[in-house]
């Protein structure tokens, strides 16, 4: 039985990029596919913690991020109304007390993809997994060419075609529906006051301090702010459908964006003071409704990486690392058989094995992180937080270590291979 990949990678994001970066340096033949042109935007605060460092050199692309990124990320703060907080950011000592570094999404996602055609991953972009039909073995991939800008009106018709893989990596996100599985559709779930919808702006000449991340506590949400790459700050947040049904009520006629980046200023003094004399470049970009948990159940040879298996709650600024350590997880996972499994019940081993690795390693990581968010939230406990962090500010520096930023809880994790 021959099939066209090994392996077919859904998504071209910090997850799918880091996994066929690393399937093909061990050998096997990849085929990822991108919806989208790149370089593009993301909503993302674009910070990636320094557990990260070793896995970026393994991937090749060290030296470069090192050269792009902006400045060690020293200092952790926590924002509200009129207060900040300051604290150390806990440091990586395997890697002599190197620091996190942010650097924008535009430039790190095509830095991954550009690694990944030089190991030799044959990448469709821009393309879009529609649905995938078959078991473990010789999957079907029906698979459309995206027209966009010029090309959709001289090829308003983009060709289709359909790939044979024996694996699939489903690492498409969470922010859309991932293609259909033979009649399996991604299920409507009716809108909950819960559901977070996220912003990101970028801006030059702000007054934050290069190497401060501050947290941002709002009422009904919370962000962050960064000076990442070439001087640029980047703010980010995610706000709760009802707070923002309440922010549009009182914005009427107003650009959403713009009726967020009042918000913003009016809710901290720290925001204020750092968009002082800034000007912003580009629109504000947004995304939703965003639902953090765990998505492992998967048909057998369909794998989830990143955002696609589980997503934390973006207060703590972990899904890259989640993304890129999911994806080595895997990678190491299938690479210490040597070669792909070929049957619906090797797969079916796999899955399990892999879900329970993954659950070890990450699921910690979401629980702390939807509790940090519960209390950004709400001023009735984020002011209590406050109180405690203005006297033990040593705290931040602890909870940010626990969400992952200090080496010890974010080293990547490793595979062990069960005793059947
Ligand atoms: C407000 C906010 C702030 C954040 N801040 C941080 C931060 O500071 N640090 C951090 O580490 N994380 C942060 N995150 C989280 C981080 O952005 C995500 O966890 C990360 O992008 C997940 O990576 P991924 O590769 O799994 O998915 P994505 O980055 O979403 O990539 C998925 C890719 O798949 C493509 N795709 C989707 N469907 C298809 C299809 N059918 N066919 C082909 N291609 C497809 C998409 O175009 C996309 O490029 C933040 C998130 C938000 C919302």
């Amino acid at each position: 039985m021959t099939v066209d990949a090994d392996m077919l990678v859904i998504g071209a994001g910090p997850a799918g990029a880091c996994a066929a970066i690393l399937l093909a340096t061990a050998g096997w033949r990849v085929v990822l596919v991108e919806q989208h042109r790149y370089p593009r935007q993301k909503v993302c605060g674009e910070c990636i913690g320094a557990g990260n460092l070793a896995l970026i050199d393994r991937l090749g692309i060290g030296p470069e991020f090192r050269r792009l990124a902006g400045a060690e990320l020293r200092q952790v703060g926590w924002m509200m109304t009129g207060s900040t907080i300051r604290a150390d950011l806990p440091s990586s000592p395997e890697l002599g007390r190197a620091y996190g570094r942010a650097l924008g999404r535009d430039r790190f996602d095509a830095l991954l993809l550009e690694r990944a055609l030089a190991t030799g991953v044959r990448v469709l972009q821009p393309a879009k997994v529609r649905a995938l039909s078959g078991t473990a073995g010789q999957f079907e991939c029906d698979i459309i060419g995206v027209a966009t800008g010029a090309d959709r009106a001289a090829n308003p018709r983009a060709a289709a075609r359909v790939l044979t893989a024996s694996l699939i990596i489903d690492a498409h996100g969470s922010w859309e529906n991932g293609p259909a599985f033979g009649t399996r559709r991604s299920p409507r779930t009716s809108p909950r006051a819960a559901d977070l919808f996220a912003f990101k702006a970028t801006f030059h000449h702000t007054g934050l301090a290069p190497g401060f991340l501050p947290v941002l506590a709002l009422d009904g949400g919370y962000g962050g702010m960064v000076v990442s790459d070439h001087g640029r700050t980047t703010i980010a947040c995610c706000l709760r459908r009802d707070a923002l049904q309440r922010l549009r009520a009182r914005h009427r006629g107003v650009p959403v964006g713009s009726a967020v980046e009042a918000f913003l200023r009016e809710s901290c003094s720290g925001v204020r003071d750092a968009l002082g004399s800034a000007t912003r470049d580009g629109r504000w970009l947004t995304v939703g409704p965003l639902r953090p948990g765990v998505r492992l159940q998967y048909p057998a040879g369909v794998m989830p990486v990143g955002n696609a298996a589980g997503e934390s709650h973006p207060l703590i600024g972990e899904g890259i690392s989640m993304a890129l350590q999911s994806s080595a997880l895997l990678v190491d996972m299938l690479t210490q058989r040597r070669c792909a499994p070929i049957d619906v019940a090797a797969a079916l081993h796999q899955q399990v094995v892999y879900q329970a690795a993954w659950r070890a390693a990450f699921a910690p990581r979401l629980r702390l992180a939807a509790l940090y968010a519960q209390v950004a939230m709400r001023p009735a406990l984020a002011r209590p937080a406050l109180g405690v962090l203005r006297r033990w500010p040593t705290l931040l520096t602890h909870a940010a270590g626990w969400a992952g930023k200090a080496s010890e809880s974010s080293q990547n994790p490793t595979f062990i291979e069960e005793t059947p």
